[in-house]
């Protein structure tokens, strides 16, 4: 048996999307399970939409996820180019053979007369399909039209009875009536092919096995069937996946948190991290267990256990993964994805490196991505702060005023600025004031950090300093 090739297939639009990435994951587990290779393949035949530097961009994201791409654009391999827009003499060679052996054809139709056509159809409120003007045109017809410089596309030349079907991995068996297949578009007037025929020339020349992609393709791949057959090529093995939904159940838009990797990583998440959480959307392993590193993953990947529902991303989950992936940090990784945040919401040009060492290990348990450093640590930047209505009330608790006054009486005194002295003044004022337990923690946590909750107070005061101390507790 051949070993698995799969490939991811992008267009370079600059911009990756979650459910791109988890497309990307699958398919490179599925490779690397069986020990092989994972193409890539730019999909760049829609000019229009290409974004200078986007190859770039994926190959960052890729290597950023730890996704090693064995045969692509800058990679070495057998079966390049790997970049469509290069590979347009393949696609008009391999166009023409159809022609020949009758199974597409030339369509010389205006866009005017398409566009009745469309027209026709709205009308009568069916699907518009191309009604095959152009297929009984003469070999002389053709060549004289083409002689003038007629603008013209090939068309796959569709059977109009019977019922197209194949096994999809996770849909299973999918039927098509081949009279509402229609004769699509395979070659371009500017000599581009569409991606129905591009990924079935691409998907065949590049000896690619398995081939994951979105459920959008379900339908239309009895269409990439039937060239398979043409040709008298083998098929591959077809995985669609359902899509990734934001949380209210819709496409994942702008509008209900579109997730591009790029923003999450700007975010603080970990590549590690999201990309345990990408694979866990719509895949499930045999156990209940939900952290997994790369080499794990490869090693369980099962396609067999992708699910067929539509995939929500949920945040937070995914926060939840990421909080595991940086409780285990190292402290030089910590400050790399919080430390830059913190530098754009807050001046930290009086602040010490010991400092700010110190700030964002005491709020490693308590972080869920990077960037939320800025919004837990606002009590060090800004000096006064509404209370919520939980600590107003608790402040109103008989005898907090006394140990408030002698916690201060206590930091005062102290001349050696430590946290085990600091420690020691809370114990001092436990004794002297009598308050103890939460009575005694709360009203002096309310007071310098303004709310109910957070890392260690010995810490927290530590990190605050004397003086800001002070103030506070007066
Ligand atoms: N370029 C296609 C897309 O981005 C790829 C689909 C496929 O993997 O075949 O949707």
């Amino acid at each position: 048996m051949n070993k698995v090739r799969t490939r991811f297939a992008p267009s370079p639009t600059g911009y990756m999307h979650v459910g791109n990435l988890r497309t990307a994951i699958f398919e490179y587990l599925l490779a690397k399970h069986d020990g092989g290779s994972f193409i890539l393949r730019i999909e760049d035949t829609d000019q229009t939409r290409k974004v200078d530097g986007a190859i770039d961009f994926i190959y960052n994201t890729l290597e950023l996820c730890n996704i090693k791409i064995d045969e692509g654009p800058n990679n070495k391999g057998e079966y390049g180019p790997y970049t469509q827009s290069e590979r347009l003499p393949l696609y008009k060679e391999y166009a023409e053979k159809l022609v020949e052996i009758g199974k597409a054809y030339y369509c010389f139709c205006s866009e005017e007369r398409l566009e009745n056509l469309r027209k026709e159809a709205d009308e009568k409120k069916i699907a518009f399909l191309y009604d095959g003007h152009c297929k009984n045109l003469t070999k002389e017809e053709i060549e004289e039209k083409i002689n003038n410089g007629e603008k013209y596309v090939i068309r796959q030349l569709m059977p109009k009875e019977g019922i197209s079907v194949y096994n999809d991995l996770v849909y299973g068996e999918i039927k098509v009536e081949n009279k509402l297949l229609e004769d699509q578009i395979l070659l371009k007037s500017d000599g581009y092919p569409t991606y129905n025929f591009a990924n079935v020339i691409d998907d065949h020349l590049m000896n690619i096995t398995h081939v994951i992609r979105g459920n959008e393709y379900v339908m239309s791949t009895p269409k990439y069937n039937l060239l398979y057959e043409a040709f008298g090529w083998d098929k591959p093995t077809y995985i669609h996946v359902s899509m990734v939904l934001g949380e209210d159940g819709q496409k994942l838009s702008k509008r209900n948190g579109d997730a591009s990797f790029m923003d999450l990583y700007n975010d603080g998440y970990l590549p590690e991290a999201v990309v345990n959480y990408l694979a866990l959307l719509g895949w499930s392993p045999e156990t209940n267990d939900e952290i997994f590193d790369m080499d794990t993953l490869i090693k369980i990947f099962d396609p067999k256990r992708i699910s067929k529902s539509p995939s929500i991303f949920d945040i937070k989950k995914l926060n939840w993964i990421n909080s595991h992936y940086i409780k285990n940090l190292d402290i030089d990784e910590l400050l790399k994805i919080t430390v830059p945040h913190l530098k754009e919401a807050y001046d930290l040009n009086n602040k010490t490196e010991e400092w700010i060492k110190e700030l964002v290990s005491i709020y490693q348990n308590h972080i869920s991505y990077g960037k939320e450093i800025v919004e837990v640590t606002d009590l060090f930047f800004q000096d006064t702060k509404e209370l919520d209505e939980e600590c107003k009330e608790f402040m109103t608790s008989e005898g907090i005023d006394n140990t408030i006054k002698v916690f201060a009486e206590e930091i005062e005194s102290i001349e050696d600025w430590t946290i085990e002295n600091i420690n020691n003044a809370i114990m001092n004022t436990k004794d002297k004031s009598g308050a103890k337990g939460k009575m005694l923690y709360m009203p002096i946590r309310i007071k310098v950090s303004y709310q109910m909750h957070g890392p260690e107070l010995p810490n927290t005061i530590h990190l605050l300093g004397k003086e800001t101390v002070l103030n506070r507790l007066k």
